[in-house]
């Protein structure tokens, strides 16, 4: 399995560790990198929980949206755990990293570094010993977005070790989890489930760029790409440039992009954003020599963001290709592409 965005950071604390730091010291000496950790993660919250409430319509798969950004105790190494505890205040196993401004947990009271004692009939089980492991933290999403989406949830908090109850009026949102991966390259990926993206998107990308892409891989969940790329038996990775597997990922690509620019401006996001992120240099140089020919060129897929926001300007957002998910991929990705 691959590791979240924690995991990540810690291989690189324990990396430090073995040229000499001494990894308790390392984290005890810079609360900044767990403040680091906080604001990385609730920004990609926050870009999450706009895209998913705002486009619940055109979802078919929906799950409360709250607001919360949770963080558990068992995804840090074990040796890290005092530290994290008491920086985060940890009273138990789950806690609450950050809240979304402006969402339900905003409005019921939730506060960051609240500990979650149960949720809805959710309960936490007690933190036990062993290796660093996201597992909880999925098992708690998955408990999660099987909920109501719309039902009011009892929350059982501890705050600075006094309990407290408050009541969070969900949004329904799309159900699908964001995960920030911390590498300098640019990775993102939608599984159906989850829309994964690396903070080199935000080193490389200014301001709300960032979403363009995190909208873009909403979008393959909402179509239900993956599980319709497996049904027509399209090959993933290096082949996936190659045959008819070319023609099958281009159409998703383009489909994805396509529906992006509605999804964006269902949420609220600056009009010509996805065009300016097609425009980006880095944006363009990736899709340049060394790209997969699963790919579009940037030109195609600046052409499909320009044509979307002119269409949006005229009518307002859409839905295109929502109806159509049920229905086989033909692979047939040229009719997508906008005349020059
Ligand atoms: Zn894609």
């Amino acid at each position: 399995m691959r590791c979240g965005v924690r995991l990540f950071h810690l291989l690189l604390i324990l990396v430090f560790a073995a040229c000499g730091t001494p990894v308790y010291a390392q984290v005890t000496a810079d609360p900044a990198l767990f403040e680091g950790f906080r604001a990385a993660d609730l920004r990609l919250a926050t870009a999450g929980y706009r895209l998913s409430t705002a486009n619940a319509a055109l979802c078919d798969r929906l799950e409360p949206g709250h607001g919360i950004q949770v963080h558990t105790l068992d995804q840090y190494a074990p040796a890290l755990r005092p530290a994290v505890a008491a920086h985060f205040r940890f009273a138990g196993a789950l806690a609450v990293e950050g809240v979304v401004s402006g969402s339900p947990a905003e409005r019921a009271g939730v506060r960051p570094d609240d500990t979650i004692v149960r949720f809805g009939d959710i309960g936490v089980a007690p933190q036990a010993d062993g290796p660093a492991s996201t597992d909880r933290l999925v098992a708690f999403w998955s408990a999660v977005a099987a909920l109501s989406p719309t039902a009011p949830i009892r929350v059982d908090l501890l705050r600075a070790g006094v309990p407290l109850t408050v009541t969070i009026q969900p949004i329904p949102a799309c159900r699908t989890r964001y995960e920030l991966a911390i590498t300098a390259a640019l990775e993102a990926s939608a599984n159906g489930d989850m829309v994964r993206i690396s903070s080199g998107y935000y080193d490389s990308f200014h301001g709300d760029l960032p979403v363009a892409a995190i909208a873009h891989e909403l979008a393959h969940n909402i179509l239900r790409h993956r599980e319709r790329l497996k049904a027509v038996g399209a090959e993933f990775g290096l082949l996936s440039g190659f045959g008819r597997n070319m023609g099958f990922f281009r159409q998703v690509e383009l489909q994805a992009d396509t529906l992006a620019v509605h999804l964006l401006a269902r949420a609220g996001y600056p009009a010509d954003l996805a065009s300016r992120f097609r425009q980006h240099p880095v944006a363009k140089a990736r899709s340049g020599m060394f790209q997969s020919p699963s790919h579009p060129h940037w030109r195609d897929r600046l052409r499909v963001a320009l044509a979307e926001e002119a269409r949006i300007a005229a009518n307002g957002p859409g839905a295109p290709f929502v109806a159509e998910r049920d229905l086989p991929l033909t692979g047939d990705w040229r009719p997508l592409v906008p005349k020059p």
